[in-house]
């Protein structure tokens, strides 16, 4: 047998070595279904099976671009660049540019991001005279991106009186013009939107029988990661594709389905016995990522629910520490404590920032952390939020070359046709739009043509018009013979996005600058990175698609040695030495939104599930009891989930931060020195709220924990404090080993000294803790 496959155990075995029928493999995180499916295509090809005809769908591109790495490892890299791989979106945003043409779009279609989605409602919205605060284009969108995702198509919705019923209840008697004015707007403009990507694939394969066999025969075999997160448009896509050979792997975990927010369909995971026939059925019951410690605390919190699959999960990996419980006063207080421990775990067990992760529920919380992690110089990096593609700048840069590729393109049109500012006013760009509906064209066309078009605009703003024509059509030529990143470099400096964010010298315009030329790095790593792909084209189109449809996650940019910060929905299929869950309050996590009915809280405790499984050594779990949100100082309570895990999985932490009592106030900076002396405990540990703590601080009461022994001073290390340490000095640490001082800086209770360790690495240390000898 392959020497690769005693790489897994024998219940991950079985699954990996059968090939043919339809499986379906449920089991708990960390028992290593992402394993069983990255072994199992390496097994298909080593058993002659055609990387050409395996098709499978990972949650991000990152998941993709990580299990094709291993593949290739055990294939070779040549044989593995044929395999498709990649989320639902760029795999079938591929298939599309090759289609669209079926379904009445240019190949060369634009992918509306979220933001371009947003600005065309809102500007729809305001062009219907509609009142903005009832029609909310966010609600508006995610509304409309629910229809695509259940395929209720805009005809689909006018011949259905339910939901024009309902939307008529919720004040928005009109949703459906908007939805058909977007829909009708984006296709003028030749873009698809995400759910487009989806809604647009179940076409083609149902309208086209021919198109469906095509694939149908390409794609002998698919495997899904995260299967539980698909929603109902995915789930037919996949049915229909693996319908003729039923060679169909899916995997997942019912109890970490988190996405039904967005439409994902947990029953998708149950049916799947019903949907195919003879479905082989795996479970997976070890895990391999967390302590005993984890795994049962995360095994009892996820048995409160009761809509779920038995499963088993153990671990035979060592019991761990317990898992933290800290509670602070405030939001800024939870950021100091995180980055204080996190600083010393570093410190105490050797660690890379990159061990850590810091989840939270929503990602308006990553601001108190960061601020903390700033003061302590942790480096961090923050995935999710607005991605690097979306930042202001780029995303300028980027709508110029979306209209070199299309320039039908009506958001990329109106973001640049004035920026940097040329004389052409907001007033012009409406008649434009008007115009533009009104020939049933696009506005790039009515510009083209502005002469003979009736369009109520002097000369001079023709000529600006005409002359912003020429201007996109000179780099649809450069485009003909230039790279990517050529092209790009050229249009930076000829529409002159450069001149406008170098004019004023500010910080801002400085930092838009390096993004700029972070771009296009990019671009040329692009350019580099095509000539060993497989059927790549290394075209602007293909350049823009991949940035349109990269997750933060896949953008993995800088120095990676930083501390994660992301939201939980984010972590999903991740790991992390040692992972703070922040935030752990009623109403923030759980969610005020997802309290009101069984169901949602239950997807709430799915998601702390998924947190808290995402650790592999340590987890602390930290909750405030007043934060900042939404501006205003908030009280707030623990949350349930907290109380819902096995108390003897916690070890529940004393407030550290009551330390502002204390006198030894600098041991905050470092760490404190002794930990165990003075503990403040509220009198009844959980139930103490709105406020409370801030205004009466007497209702602490001083305790000596009866269980832990007083440190003493003298623990056999050296304290080199007070005594002379010079530059030159070997000096051994009962960690680190042996060293030598290069460097010694500060005075009295700061003294630092700069420590070159013969076992590698040059180190900070604070002589006033740091347990050193002179030897
Ligand atoms: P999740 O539900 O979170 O997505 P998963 O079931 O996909 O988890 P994996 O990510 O595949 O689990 O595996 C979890 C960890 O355990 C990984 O670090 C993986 O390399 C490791 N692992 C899995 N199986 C084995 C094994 N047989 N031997 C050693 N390590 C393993
Ligand atoms: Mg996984």
């Amino acid at each position: 047998m392959e020497k690769y496959l005693s790489q897994l155990n024998d219940a991950q075995l079985e699954p990996t070595i059968q090939i043919d029928g339809p499986m379906i493999v449920i089991a708990g995180a960390g028992s290593g279904k992402t394993r069983v499916l990255t072994y199992r295509i390496a097994y298909m090809m080593s058993k002659g099976i055609d990387p050409f005809n395996i098709l499978s769908l990972t949650f991000t591109n990152k998941a993709a671009k990580e299990m094709k790495e291993r593949i290739a490892t055990i294939v070779g890299a040549s044989e593995a660049k044929n395999l498709w791989m990649g989320t639902f979106h760029s795999v079938f945003a591929k298939i599309l540019r090759i289609e669209s043409e079926r379904l009445g779009y240019p190949s060369n279609f634009t992918i509306y991001d979220t933001q371009d989605s947003d600005r065309l409602i809102a500007s729809i919205i305001k062009e219907m005279n509609l009142d903005k605060d009832i029609y909310k284009y966010k609600q508006v969108r995610s509304r409309i991106s629910s229809y695509k995702n259940s395929l209720i198509t805009v005809r689909a919705y006018f011949q259905n009186p339910e939901l024009i019923e309902a939307d008529t209840m919720a004040r928005r008697p009109r949703l459906g013009d908007i939805y058909k004015e977007y829909v009708d707007r984006c296709f003028k403009a030749g873009a698809m939107d995400f759910d487009d990507l989806l809604l647009k694939t179940n076409e083609l394969l149902t309208r086209f029988p021919e198109v469906l066999a095509k694939y149908q025969n390409r794609f002998k075999y698919i495997l899904v990661d995260e299967y539980q997160d698909t929603n109902h448009s995915q789930y037919l896509i996949v049915r229909a594709l693996s319908d003729k050979f039923q060679n169909i792997c899916v995997v997942g975990d019912d109890a970490q389905s988190i996405y039904a927010f967005r439409g994902a369909n947990i029953n998708n995971i149950l049916n799947f016995q019903k949907d195919y026939d003879d479905v082989k059925v795996f479970r997976l019951e070890q895990n391999y990522r967390s302590t005993k410690n984890i795994v049962n605390a995360a095994n009892s919190i996820i048995d409160k629910n009761q809509t779920k699959l038995d499963k088993i999960v153990w671990t035979a990996n060592d019991e761990g520490g317990k898992i933290k419980v800290h509670r602070s006063l405030t939001d800024a207080d939870e950021g100091r404590y995180v980055a204080s421990t996190i600083f010393d775990n570093k410190m105490n067990h050797q660690l890379q920032n990159s061990d850590f992760a810091i989840l939270y529920r929503t990602n308006a919380q990553s601001r108190s952390i960061e601020d903390a992690l700033r003061k302590r110089d942790i480096p961090y990096r923050i995935y999710g939020g607005l991605s690097f593609y979306q930042r202001k700048e780029i995303k300028d840069v980027l709508s110029y070359l979306r209209l070199v590729v299309n320039p039908a393109d009506e958001e990329a049109l109106k973001r640049v046709i004035n920026f940097p500012p040329r004389g052409i006013g907001q007033t012009t760009v409406d008649r434009l739009i008007v115009a533009a509906n009104g020939y049933n064209s696009t506005i790039f066309e009515v510009m083209k043509n502005i002469d003979r078009a009736d369009v109520k605009v002097n000369s001079g703003t023709k000529n600006k018009l005409q002359d912003f024509v020429t201007l996109i059509e000179s780099f649809q030529v450069l485009n003909q013979t230039a790279d990517v990143f050529e092209l790009a470099e050229h249009v930076t400096r000829t529409s002159g996005l450069i001149r406008e964010f170098n004019k004023d010298g500010t910080p801002e315009g400085v930092t838009r600058m390096e993004n700029i030329e972070e771009l296009l790095n990019g671009m040329k790593d692009f350019v580099e990175g095509q000539k060993e792909i497989a059927d790549a084209t290394g075209s602007l189109a293909e350049f823009l698609e991949d940035v349109a449809l990269a997750t933060d996650l896949d953008n993995d940019k800088g120095d990676p040695d930083r501390v994660a910060l992301m939201t939980i929905h984010l972590a999903k299929g991740l790991e992390f030495p040692y992972v703070y869950i922040v935030g752990l309050e009623e109403d923030l996590f759980p969610s005020a939104m997802s309290m009101n009915t069984r169901s949602e809280l239950e997807e709430e405790r799915r998601l702390f599930y998924v947190a808290l499984t995402r650790a592999e050594k340590q987890a602390y779990l930290t909750y405030a009891l007043s934060r900042y949100r939404w501006g205003k100082l908030v009280d707030s309570d623990p949350s349930r989930f907290i109380e819902e895990i096995d108390e003897q999985y916690l070890e529940v932490l004393t407030p550290v931060e009551e330390r502002r009592f204390n006198p030894m106030l600098d041991a905050d900076i470092f760490g404190d020195p002794e930990p165990n002396k003075i503990r403040f405990k509220p009198a009844k540990q959980v139930s103490i709220k709105k406020g409370a703590p801030k205004k009466e601080p007497t209702k602490f009461q001083v305790t000596t924990p009866k269980n832990l022994k007083p440190v003493s001073k003298s623990n056999g290390n050296t304290n080199l404090f007070d005594s002379k340490l010079a530059v030159g000095n070997m000096v051994k640490h009962l960690r680190f080993g042996t060293g030598e001082v290069l460097k010694i800086e500060g005075t009295g209770a700061d003294m630092k000294a700069e420590i070159k360790f013969d076992s590698g690495g040059v180190k900070k240390l604070l002589l006033r803790f740091a347990k050193l000898e002179v030897v």
